[in-house]
C-alpha cells in the first residue's frame, strides 16, 4: 500500500493510504464482551471475505483499485471525490 498526503475539504492536508486488492486479505471482525476496558474479553473473531470490500461511508461495493483509505475507512470513488479537493 502507498501513502499519500492529500488536500481534503474537511481539515486541510490529511494522510491517505491506497490499498491494492491483496492488502484487504486476512481481515477479521472482532467481537468483545465486557462493560469497561478492564473486563473486555475477545469472544469471537469472524473472517471477512477477501473480496468483500465496502465503502465505509455509503456501503457501496468497491471494485476499483487501489482503494483510498482515510483514517482506517475505505472510500468508494464517489465518496473519495467528495472528500478531496
Ligand atoms: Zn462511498
Amino acid at each position: 500500500m502507498e501513502k499519500r498526503t492529500l488536500m481534503t475539504k474537511l481539515d486541510g492536508y490529511q494522510p491517505f493510504w491506497f490499498y491494492e486488492k491483496d492488502d484487504f486479505k486476512g481481515r477479521v471482525t472482532k467481537f468483545y464482551t465486557g462493560n469497561s476496558s478492564d473486563d473486555m474479553k475477545l469472544e469471537k473473531e469472524m473472517p471477512i471475505p477477501d473480496d468483500s470490500i465496502i465503502c465505509d461511508y455509503c456501503d457501496d461495493a468497491i471494485t476499483e483499485f487501489p482503494v483510498p483509505v482515510f483514517h482506517g475507512h475505505a472510500l468508494c470513488p464517489k465518496c473519495y471525490k467528495q472528500v478531496i479537493t
